[in-house]
């Protein structure tokens, strides 16, 4: 069932804990692919009602980004989701989330602002304030929805590890729950964004999966040393790719790893014909 107001969401989940019923909640921002369709699976397994948000969040954007031309594909999204047995499709407008003519700014809305620590780095160095919009609406997300379990897809690592800490630091009675990346045969991880892509972009693209498959069997073959590991990936960079990061972090707090072993995550965000694509892999 598509619905676009919070008392209607409110309204059926009041009624599903009333009869006991658990609630899982899949958050995304539409232009659903297999990639959100494995998260929605999973959560129809684990929970009795599912609520799949479609929502582009505007305060997640930087004023350069590309809110404007993302893609929005509304009933292709409630058919899919509908399709794998999602209970309800919750598509609001940014009015109904944050009030009509509230100003989108954290002067005058209160945002959940995560740890600098977690911020500072990676996707945040670049995206400044997209990790608080993402904790703000996601936050909203679980406190509309009173879900036992949220399910996000490794794809986005850094946002599910600062997901995990506002959880853990504000008490939310949440389980996160982290879903694989799932990836085009070719080994490119499905994105909205790669909707942005031609043919030969989508060919360039897989510069970023080559680039930590080989990192993982460099790793395999006993290479540690992270500088020898980076040297590893300039081969598959041409002049279609603007590479933003390469990093080499623990897989659980983030923290910068001086030497790459099992708990590394490899996380890179490049920009293959003027498209930003992030991904990541575990060496174990
Ligand atoms: P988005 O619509 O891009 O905000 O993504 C919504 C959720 O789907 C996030 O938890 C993402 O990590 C997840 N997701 C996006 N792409 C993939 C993918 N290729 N595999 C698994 N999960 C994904």
């Amino acid at each position: 069932m598509l619905v676009h107001t919070i008392k209607e969401v409110r309204d059926n989940v009041k009624q599903w804990k009333k009869e006991g019923l658990t609630v899982g909640v899949v958050p995304t921002m539409g232009a659903l692919h297999a990639g959100h369709a494995s998260l929605i699976k999973k959560a129809v397994e684990k929970c009795d009602k599912v609520v799949v948000s479609v929502f582009v969040n505007p305060i997640q954007f930087g004023p350069a980004e590309d809110y404007d031309k993302y893609p929005r594909t509304l009933d292709a999204d409630v058919k899919l989701a509908e399709g794998i047995g999602a209970d309800i499709i919750f598509a609001p407008s940014p009015d109904e989330m944050y009030g009509k003519g509230q100003r989108l700014s954290n002067d005058t809305l209160t945002y959940v602002a995560p740890p600098y620590f977690y911020v500072n780095k990676l996707c945040g160095k670049t995206r400044v304030g997209h990790f608080d919009g993402v904790c703000t609406v996601v936050m909203k997300l679980f406190n509309i929805t009173q879900a036992d379990y949220g399910f996000f897809g490794q794809k986005d690592a850094q946002q599910f590890i600062i997901l995990n800490k506002m959880v853990h630091d504000l008490n939310v009675p949440i389980e996160l729950i982290e879903c694989p990346i799932v990836r085009e045969p070719s080994g490119l991880a499905l994105s909205s964004r790669n909707k942005y892509l031609d043919e030969k972009g989508k060919v360039d693209a897989l510069a970023l999966s080559q680039i930590l498959n080989n990192i993982k069997a460099c790793y395999n073959k006993g290479i540690t040393d992270i500088s020898a590991l980076k040297e590893t990936s300039l081969k598959f960079l041409n002049e279609n790719h603007d590479l933003e990061y390469l990093e080499f972090v623990d897989k659980d707090n983030l923290e910068d790893k001086t030497k790459a072993d099992d708990n590394t995550l490899v996380l890179i965000a490049c920009r293959v014909h003027g498209v930003r694509l992030i991904d990541n892999i575990l060496l174990k």
